[in-house]
């Protein structure tokens, strides 16, 4: 073997142990570090759904399959329409766990301070399936808009992170990130100002559908889905998120001023047990 046969299996080896490393958690590892305990370790199993759940890559291509042939059939049955959709980013386009995993390991709880340290490293990756499906939906004449809370200072970073994906659409007509309220609803009504028909919305939150679930108690968000469930599946399109969302700030009634151990008690006194 010559010199260069041997460097290329070395780098192959190397990148095959990498890959390996990736998926394959060194068991015989069972150093506790120091600081183990972080505010964040909750979240550390919801995390891992989202990096190493094969079943929640599943999930996410199920939902882009499905919003596909929907998608299709509203532009079968409307083609002389003026169609858009309406979608969420963050836990619907682009997975943001790497976010979680960073205030696990550092110890720290969620800040709008280091969430834009993060989006300005522009290294949000792709949810799956959903390149493929606003390349359908791009290629069908569908306007997408992009309604996100990332905020408008966001824009320059969002914008390029999103390039660098791929996906179609990408100027400042088609976004509407957050100025002052998380609410979204204003931002939608700029949407129906322009005429359009909007067939689809997708998120991973009630939230990015209708404004009917914002600041609701957890029991009435399980009524007005009940009350709306013929719409999921159709016009509206949820993801699952399982690290973050409004169904865990409606478990401490919208009060961003409880502590760290307030959150943890509250947690643990509704699980419902038998
Ligand atoms: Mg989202």
């Amino acid at each position: 073997m010559n010199i260069i046969v041997i460097t290329m299996l070395a780098v192959a080896l190397t990148l095959v142990s990498c890959n390996q490393k990736a998926l394959t958690p060194d068991i015989n590892n069972t150093s506790t570090p120091a600081n183990a305990y972080k505010d964040a370790e909750y979240s550390v199993q919801a995390i891992l759904f989202h990096q190493f759940g094969s079943e929640y890559r599943a999930l996410c291509y199920q939902t882009y399959n499905l919003a596909a042939e929907k998608l299709k059939a509203s532009v079968i049955a409307n083609p002389d329409g003026k169609l858009a959709i309406i979608t969420d980013l963050d836990e619907t386009v682009v997975d943001n766990s790497y976010y979680n995993a960073w205030l696990v390991n550092e110890g720290a709880l969620y800040s709008p301070e280091t969430w834009k340290q993060w989006t300005a490293q522009r290294k949000a990756t792709i949810i799956p399936g959903s390149k493929a499906f606003f390349d359908l939906a791009d290629s069908l004449g569908v306007t997408i808009f992009y309604i996100s809370n990332r905020g408008v200072d966001e824009y320059e970073v969002t914008l390029a992170n999103l390039k660098s994906l791929g996906l179609p659409q990408l100027d400042s007509t088609h976004f509407y990130l957050k100025t002052n309220t998380s609410g979204k609803e204003e931002r939608r009504q700029m949407v129906y100002d322009q005429q359009y028909d909007v067939v689809m919305y997708l998120g991973d939150n009630l939230n990015d559908f209708s404004n009917v679930f914002e600041k609701q108690t957890n029991e009435r968000r399980h009524e007005l889905t009940d009350s709306l469930k013929s719409n999921f599946g159709r016009e509206y399109i949820i993801f699952p998120n399982t690290i973050y969302g409004e169904w865990e700030v409606a478990l401490y009634n919208y009060n961003h001023k409880l502590s760290v151990a307030q959150k943890d008690s509250i947690r643990k006194a509704v699980l419902k047990g038998y």
